[in-house]
């Protein structure tokens, strides 16, 4: 059974460093690894020819010390994947190498393309081939074929073609390059390690390689680090600032800084909304964990009801596993969470996580709930119903598996079996996060996206694999 989440994106990493890369890269793929687990690449420079590793599977699977041994040089780029755009294949699997006419460019993509089956039409047509089926190979050909005299020039050409959401880092002999859409709509920040440049979809990387965040890539800006310094360079016009919602709900990791701002705050403010605008009346508030944590810890704060840990989730599950006997219901949840039976039985239970998907993980909780004792279940979610496809770079392409985009709030209530349910509104997500609206994509809450979006036909993971059936 699926787990009921939206699915992350992927992670993208790259830093120029006197010493050698490969070992940061490592550890900071290791920080980025909740953003997407099917693949992990990483592919360094050592001053004459790039080195690549890229393999199916966590960081942990990937990379053995003999292969970080062969990964030399000082200049790198790495990649964690979940497939928004391709399967999941090793051909998709990232970084992606280009010969150009300033050396071999290695490239790694966080997004998805909404203009990707025409871009691919286009290069077909010119005589590019391609071995993929993911939108990031497009970049690369974009850039390789490029007729601009510079590197930086034909990289600012690219951007101009690109529609959608893209945070790319990439390399070209020892020039480190980063750039982001011009609605700036997936995160990726450039930090500082004494001399070196590090960029990271999330800070959290920096911490972990005891590098220093200095801000934020800017919507449609590129920046360039190479022996003369770190250039930046506003490629884009800024089309509109539209970052992600749902990096702040759900995907980042708590102690990242997005737009100078905590994850984890973000999200206990968003609890704190959703008290005063749900509230229950029960003897506790317990979690989904992770996800529901810090919203759960605001919820609490702001009714005064006591925040409990009524729920104990398996972190060692992996991805496949066998059902021991198929007549047990509720069994993929059951092999990752556990209710606390001494702190449910007999109590009226506030639930808190942050999304509802489908809604099947979510009735599979509230029946586990009841099943140890719990009088009343008052399902609190920290974000507003998902209603529409994202097209960024999130699985919910496909519209009917969303259960608000079918069912009343009352008939999701029904559906996951709920004493009471109460979602956060746009506007208390708004507020809880402290920044101006127009600054916010909300496309998947609101059904108003950012920039135009792809034909129901060219829409979804497999656009690409359709297009050269
Ligand atoms: S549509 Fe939703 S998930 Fe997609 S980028 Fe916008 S806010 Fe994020």
């Amino acid at each position: 059974m699926p787990w009921d989440k939206l699915r992350e994106e992927c992670g993208v990493f790259g830093i120029r460093t006197e010493g050698e890369a490969a070992p940061y890269i490592h550890l900071g793929l290791y920080a980025l690894q909740h953003r997407g687990q099917e693949s992990a690449g990483i592919a360094t420079f050592d001053g004459e020819r790039v080195h690549l590793v890229k393999e199916m599977g966590l960081v942990a699977q990937v990379f053995t010390p003999e292969r970080l041994a062969g990964l030399r040089g000082g200049i790198g780029i790495g990649h964690v994947r979940y497939s928004t755009m391709g399967g999941a294949r090793r051909e998709n699997a990232q970084p992606f190498l280009e010969p150009t006419p300033w050396g071999t460019l290695a490239l790694a993509h966080n997004g998805n393309l909404v203009n990707a089956p025409l871009l691919r039409a286009e290069l077909e047509a010119a005589g590019c081939r391609f071995e993929a089926t993911s939108d990031t190979e497009i970049i690369t050909k974009l850039i390789a074929t490029s007729p601009a005299p510079t590197l930086e020039e034909a990289v600012a050409a690219c951007m101009a073609r690109l529609r959608g959401a893209y945070t790319i880092v990439a390399m070209v002999g020892d020039t480190l390059l980063a750039f982001r859409d011009a609605h700036g709509i997936r995160p990726l920040a450039v930090g500082r390690r004494g001399a070196d440049v590090v960029f990271a979809s999330e800070s959290c990387a920096f911490d972990h390689i005891g590098a220093e965040p200095v801000r934020d890539v800017g919507p449609g800006e590129l920046l360039a680090a190479d022996a003369g310094g770190l250039r930046a360079t506003q490629v884009l016009p800024r089309a509109g600032r539209a970052s992600c919602v749902f990096e702040y709900i759900y995907f980042a990791r708590p102690d990242t800084v997005l737009d100078a701002q905590n994850v984890h705050h973000v999200r206990r403010r968003m609890g704190r909304v959703l008290a005063r605008e749900h509230p229950a009346a029960a003897d506790i508030v317990i979690a989904v964990p992770d996800s529901g944590t810090s919203a759960a810890m605001g919820y609490a704060e702001t009714s005064g009801i006591a925040l409990e840990v009524g729920l104990v989730k398996n972190r060692y599950v992996g991805r496949t596993f066998i059902q021991p006997d198929p007549s047990q219901r509720d069994f993929g949840v059951r092999v990752k969470l556990n209710p606390v039976e001494e702190v449910i039985a007999g109590r009226r239970v506030v639930l808190v996580d942050d999304s509802i998907v489908r809604g099947t993980t979510s009735r599979q909780i509230v029946r586990m709930l009841r099943h140890v004792g719990a009088r009343e279940v008052h399902v609190r979610i920290s974000s507003p119903p998902i209603t529409h496809a994202c097209f960024y770079g999130i699985d919910t392409s496909n519209r009917g598996e969303l259960i608000a985009a079918r069912l009343s709030i009352e008939e999701i209530r029904r559906e996951i079996e709920a004493d009471t349910l109460g979602y956060l509104s746009v506007s208390g997500l708004v507020e809880a996060l402290g920044l101006p609206r127009r600054d916010l994509c909300l496309a998947c809450l609101t059904g108003t996206y950012p920039t135009e979006t792809p034909t129901a036909a060219l829409a979804g993971r497999f656009a690409l694999e359709a297009q050269r059936r």
